[in-house]
Formats: C-alpha cells, structure tokens, sequence
C-alpha cells in the first residue's frame, strides 16, 4: 500500500517539485474534455486537487482514473505543481495540485446515501444518523469533533496544572434517586437485583474526596432516562470536579480560570472577570436563573403602584401569596411590538400558568396620563410614577404580568426572551458570562407536597445558615423556604453550562436533609448508608462542579442541535438509528438475567 507522506491540507507552493504520496476519499471528479481528469481529494484535514493528463498518464493509470467515483478510498503517488488552471482561493490547497503518476483504489465505494461535502442541501437528520460514519466525513462535523476534542484536552491539561487527578468512578452503580429515572441494568449473579447507570459521579466523587484524593477530574458519561427534551440527550457527558478543603470561592476561581482557557484557547475569546448575580436578583430581574443578559428587558417590581390602581388584574394578583405585579420597558416598542405579537403574548404566557399580558403604549398625549390602548385608562392613576419607575420615553411600549410571584416571574421571564427573539434584540456576537449563586436549598413541589432539593440533596447549606437550617421545622415552609444554599451555576448566553455546591460534609446535617425530603432513617441508611458513614469517617470541606461538555462544545461551534457534538448519537427518544439500539434480545439471554418481558397488552 502507498503510505501517505502528507495529509491533504498540506501542500502549499513549497512543495513544488516535491514526490509526495496522499490518501483519501474522493470528493469530486471532474473530465472537462479537455485531456485532463482533475479529482479533489479529501481526509479530515481539507481538500487536494489531483490531476491526470492524458496525454502524459499510462492507459492503466487512465482507466482507473475514469472509474474513480465520489468516496471511493484511494491513494496516489505523484508530484507537486503550481495549479495549471490558476489558484482556488478557496482551498487552502488551492496553489497546487499533484500530477498522479500512480494511484491505488483502496476500496471501492457503493453510491453514498449522500455525499459529505457540506456543498448542496444536507438530506434529513434522520439520514444523516442512519449513515453517522458518512455524514462524520463532513468538513463541518469534522470541525466540531476537533473542537470536542480541544475541550477535553484543554480541560485535561488545565485541571492537571492545577492539581486535579483524573479518577474513573464506576459505571454499574447502585440505584439512587438523584432526580431523574435511572437506567437500570440486571444482574446475572444476584436474580432480581439491579444495578443503575450513574446519573453523575456525585457520591463517587465524594468519597473521593473523604478517600484524601484532594482535586479530582473526570470527563465522565451520565446517564439520565429522562423524557426527550430537545437539547438534553439520556447519555451525556459531564467534565466532573471536586476539590477538598475548599469554600465556594475558591471553586469559583479555579472553574472560571477553566472557562477563561478554554475560551481563550479554542475561539480566541477574552473572557473577562465574570459577573455574579444572587437567585433572587435573578429571579427578580430576569425571570429566570439562567439570565441572557446580551439585551436588557429587564423586570421591574411595580406592586407598590398597581396596589393604588383599580385594575381587578392587578389587585387580584396581589392579593395572591406572594403575589406581585411586574412591568417590562420595551423602549420603541409602540411601533416595533404590533397588535398581534402582543395578543400573541397572551396566548404565549398561558402555558406558564399566566392569565395574559397587559399592554400599555407611551404616547406621552391624551388623557389617561399618557398611556394608550389596553390597560392605559386603569393604569391613569399611576401614570407619573410608571413613568419615572420604568424609565419611559414616547414610544415605549410596557408588558405588564400580575400573579403569584412564580408564576409571573416564569412567564415574564419566558416572554422576556420571546420578545427578545422577536425584536431582534440579541447580540449573537456577545459572550455573556455569569455566576448565579444563593440558590434556595429546597423547593416546594405542591403536586404532591414535599421538598425536593433544588441542586441535589448533597448540596450543603450556605455556611452561615447551617444553625438556621439544623434548626428547621421541617413543617415551617417558609423557614425551609428561606435556607439558602452553596451551590452555584455558571451561565453563558441564557444557558447553563456548569453547576455546582460545597457539600454537606457533615453527617448531621446530611441527616437532616434526608428526612427534610422525606426519607425515614432506614430508609436513607439503605440507600445512602456508605455516604453518611463515609461522612463519619473523616471527610474534609469540600466542593466541586459539573461541566455539560455537550453544551459547552455547542456553544463554541455555535450549533443548537445537541446531537450535531456527539458523534454518534440518539434520537429524542433514545434511539440510535445507525445500529438500531434499542433492539430485543434471543430469549435465553433474558433468562439468563432472570428477566420477564411482559408484553404491552397484557399489562
Ligand atoms: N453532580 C452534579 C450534577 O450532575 C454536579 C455537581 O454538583 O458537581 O448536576
């Protein structure tokens, strides 16, 4: 076999002169009858133009050249000349081309499905999954698969210069309940015992941390059987780190320095110091605890002045719990926001639980202090002070939401964005950063009325409210409601790309956040037994953080499709098209594992 001597990104007018040999797939084949055959070349570096002159070639040589086909394996020997046709500026090959003097086909290709080269229309995602290893030949998955890599490797030699130990933790695990369904597996030896696939290595890290492994990394596979969500896949893959005797400061410094390298690193981005904002100042001001701050928008508590109006909309939220009413600015909306984006609105925030969004026009004329159409004649009696609290100028339309506060938080939150998108308003070529911090530890699900944790239940209060907390009545919900945790999210763009705690490193307080979720003592012993004795023996302060490397990857190469950064992945509903994953197994195999299938209709 011919072995390559450069790849087919290599050649540049340098090489002129030069016998060099190159492998690949063909791209395209061109016989524009002019007595020379040109074929470009490709592997995962670029493109190189071969050219055959019939003239010159053997008939040997120019027979296989005219059977050559799109992504037929080939190898060939010849030299390098200054592109007879002049350059391609578009390759970066494009002064050269190598004139073949022998050529091997490695392997003959059927007619591809498609072809992978990102010229025409891409055919159906589906297609595309189904030939992964065709669609993967793509310059622009090629592209990303490096970027992937990049990120692990940047993240390996980062977290290496600062101590952090690369561990694995197990992938057959036992089952605990860490928020979604777990993906179980049966055990052979032990009938009717299962293991789980780890949602993450959060207890395992842990215990690492108690086993004296000080700073530990690992790019790990999670897996969550979770209901299909169009940017969450079930196997993902997290950069995972703890770091003993540590408070949230100091994990904050060293993930940010992470950030800072990888973006500094793969897209040459300066990332500055980063911006932190409390769950509370993000709720209040954005809606949501994964603000986009790249446009403004924000929030403004006006309960204080719908309380002196007359508007049943208003006064009827605020005498809700913890009922507020909330205005959003949104400066030349009167022209840009029409009659039916606004209706649309709300249609919009109905499925956020909402009743529909007031509108109100500053014209700055009439009688009722400015204010025109819907909501404008109840809302007269505050005019001056709406205008001065908001900031109003003529032309500004403002978007009411009056409710409890959840719920008119959520759905000003979500509309925040929606007009956002709708006005254009998002800077795409702006990278914002942010810290959310001071979460509350526990949150009040009244569907069926008990705490979950926010984070999850190893996540330790903040450490001046652990008296608070030890202190709880558990029945108090607004004494639960108020403890505020350590953990923290890191924010890019309006996405979560981390998220974090101190954790509890303390049995008691462990203890204590099980039975506050609803776990008797057996129960939390038979479940998480190792961790609370683990906690009784030795374990130091310590703290870490989860990195979605699928999210942070598509952030840097700017796709929106979770499954264009995984290379081979599955459908929303868990399906991997390629190999046909999930699929039955022979009948013995079940027995062997003590499994029964029950069918669908005997359920
Ligand atoms: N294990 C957590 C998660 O998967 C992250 C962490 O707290 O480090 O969300």
């Amino acid at each position: 076999m011919l072995k390559r001597t450069h790849h087919c990104n290599e050649l540049r007018t340098d090489h002129v002169g030069q016998e060099v040999v190159l492998a690949g797939w063909v791209n395209s084949y061109r016989d524009h009858g002019t007595g020379l055959v040109f074929i470009d070349v490709r592997d995962r570096e670029g493109l190189t133009q071969f050219v055959f002159d019939r003239e010159d070639a053997s008939q040997d040589l120019l027979d296989q050249a005219d059977k050559l086909r799109n992504e037929d394996v080939i190898a060939a020997r010849g030299t390098v000349r200054v592109r007879d046709g002049g350059p391609n500026p578009k390759l970066e090959t494009g002064q050269v081309e190598v004139v073949v003097a022998e050529l091997q086909v490695l392997n003959k290709t059927a007619n591809p499905p498609f072809l992978p080269d990102d010229q025409g229309d891409l055919p159906k995602e589906e297609v595309r999954l189904r030939h992964r290893f065709v669609d993967l030949r793509r310059p622009a998955m090629q592209r990303i698969l490096r970027t992937r890599h990049r990120v692990t490797k940047t993240a390996r030699d980062y977290f290496d210069e600062h101590g952090f130990l690369e561990i694995e933790t197990p992938i057959l695990c036992k089952s605990t309940p860490e928020g979604a369904r777990d993906f179980l597996v049966p055990s052979r030896h032990q009938p009717g015992h299962w293991y789980a696939l780890p949602q993450s290595p959060q207890i395992f890290k842990q215990l690492l941390m108690v086993s004296g492994c000080d700073r530990y990394l690992q790019i790990c596979r999670c897996f969550r059987d979770e209901d299909p969500r169009a940017d969450r896949q079930a196997e993902f893959t997290q950069v995972d780190c703890e770091m003993s005797f540590v408070e949230r400061e100091d994990v904050m410094e060293v993930m940010e320095g992470f950030v800072r390298r990888v973006w500094g690193e793969v897209l040459g981005v300066e990332v500055p110091k980063l911006d932190r904002l409390t769950y509370a100042e993000a709720m209040d001001r954005y809606g949501i605890d994964r603000p986009d701050r790249r446009f403004g928008l924000e929030l403004v508590d006006i309960s204080d002045l719908a309380a002196k109006t007359d508007f049943k909309v208003f006064t009827g939220a605020l005498e809700k719990r913890r009922g507020v009413v909330k205005a959003i600015r949104v400066p030349g909306g009167a022209d840009t926001l029409t009659r039916k984006l606004t209706d649309g609105y709300s249609e919009f925030v109905k499925q956020f639980g909402a009743g529909g969004v007031p509108v109100a026009k500053y014209t700055g004329a009439g009688d009722t202090g400015g204010f025109e159409t819907g909501a404008a004649r109840f809302i007269a009696p505050i005019a001056d002070e709406l205008v001065e609290r908001l900031g109003l100028e003529v032309g500004d339309t403002v978007l009411f939401g009056a409710d409890a506060y959840d719920v008119c938080t959520k759905a000003l939150g979500e509309l925040r964005l929606k007009v956002g998108r709708d006005l254009n308003l998002i800077d795409e070529s702006q990278w914002n950063f942010l810290w959310v911090y001071d979460f509350p530890m526990f949150e009040y699900h009244e569907e069926d009325g008990r705490w979950y944790a926010l984070h999850h239940p190893f996540t330790a209060p903040n450490p001046d409210q652990v008296a608070a907390f030890l202190a709880a009545d558990i029945n108090d919900r607004d004494a639960v409601e108020n403890i505020v945790s350590a953990g923290y999210d890191i924010v890019v763009n309006g996405s979560e790309i981390g998220g974090g705690s101190i954790r509890i490193h303390d049995q008691s307080v462990q203890s204590k956040v099980f039975t506050l979720l609803g776990m008797s003592e057996e129960e939390a012993r038979g479940k998480f037994g190792f961790l609370l004795d683990a906690l009784r023996f030795g374990a130091p302060p310590h703290g870490g953080i989860a990195f979605g490397l699928d999210r942070l990857v598509m952030h840097l190469c700017g796709t929106d499709n979770i499954r264009d950064v995984i290379a081979f992945p599955k459908t929303q509903i868990g399906a991997d098209l390629m190999s046909d994953a999930p699929s039955p197994v022979a009948p013995d195999q079940l027995t062997e594992l003590h499994v029964r299938v029950i069918e669908e209709d005997a359920q």
